[in-house]
């Protein structure tokens, strides 16, 4: 696979997937030509500015000397031009949540199951005020619920992105989300969380592979940000509809066939590959961190470029 140029900025505002408050799935894009940013999810929103500005991921960020922001305030309420959420799982809402009675007016772009979610199980006055434009009133109107389709694509206005998403099977309560980001004709993809097609007996990985193969075929494709949750020795039954080192390599062979089925060996080879959503826990002795590092490098016989994504850093792509 050819490498092209990077077309794109991310910034984790979160990487992990659980127990870490401050660390949950959230990851600022741009394309790497402009400082305007989406958000995809939005777990911790706050610490991680906090984290990404003490890092100097936002060095370039122009701060008005005149500002009575903070440079953490001026990126939330000057660049970050909309959220778009994979699914309403509090580790991808909690950030968002504590952001709103500070954070300024903007879209927050999901499929319509999820908006749902967020309009009947959390922005309705109980588990929180309705910080958004519709569902319990009074609407405080910060939050415009704008729905995606899938397969089509959508402008994020103040970018000059373009997302498109698809569905991820994530067990039988709800769906999650890919979101496929363009700029200009390059592209990145960012999936939601979401378990094996086997276990979880659909085929929505599958489906989205399909649409990827002629982006990777013609060097389009920049980088796949996918998490990992478990060590490889979780049983199947206890996956909760996440993946495994084994698992996603599994999956990503699979892609490698398609894309090239005379070379499937080279077919991957040198694209990036995001690792997000580790689940760290308590354990002294066999923290799964490391653990699950340790076991993608073993299972990578693809040569695809692995990158574990930190909070604050800045990304490449
Ligand atoms: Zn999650």
């Amino acid at each position: 696979m050819s490498q092209s140029p990077p077309r794109f900025v991310c910034i984790p505002l979160g990487a992990a997937g659980g127990r870490d408050e401050g660390n949950l799935s959230a990851y600022l894009i741009a394309a790497s030509d402009s400082h305007d940013f989406i958000c995809l999810d939005a777990g911790t929103i706050a610490t991680g500015l906090a984290v990404a500005a003490k890092r100097g991921s936002f060095d370039d960020v122009s701060l008005p000397s005149d500002s009575p922001l903070t440079l953490e305030g001026e990126v939330l309420h000057h660049h970050v031009k909309g959220y778009f959420i994979s699914h309403g799982y509090l580790d991808h809402v909690e950030g968002l949540v504590q952001a709103s009675p500070t954070d300024t007016g903007k879209p927050i772009f999901a499929m319509a199951g999820v908006l749902d979610d967020l309009e009947k199980h959390l922005f309705n006055w109980k588990l929180w005020p309705n910080f958004a434009d519709r569902g319990v009133e009074p609407c405080l109107n910060i939050y415009r619920y704008e729905e995606l389709r899938a397969g089509i694509a959508k402008t994020v206005p103040g970018t000059p992105l373009r997302v498109t998403a698809y569905p991820l099977s994530h067990g039988p309560h709800t769906d999650s989300t890919a979101f496929l980001i363009a700029s200009g004709d390059e592209y990145l993809l960012y999936m939601g969380d979401t378990g094996p097609d086997a276990v979880e007996q659909r085929n929505t990985t599958g489906d989205l592979w399909e649409v990827i193969v002629p982006l990777l075929r013609s060097g389009r494709l920049h980088g796949i940000f996918v998490e990992t949750s478990y060590i490889n020795n979780r049983p199947d039954a206890q996956l909760f509809s996440h993946l495994t080192p084994r698992w996603l390599f599994r999956a990503l062979r699979q892609l490698a066939e398609r894309v090239d089925a005379a070379a499937p060996q080279t077919a991957l080879a040198g694209l990036t590959v995001v690792i997000t959503h580790i689940k760290p826990d308590f354990s002294a002795t066999a923290p799964p961190v490391p653990c699950v590092h340790r076991e993608l490098h073993e299972e990578n016989d693809l040569g695809v470029q692995l990158h574990f994504a930190e909070q604050g850093e800045k990304i490449l792509l």
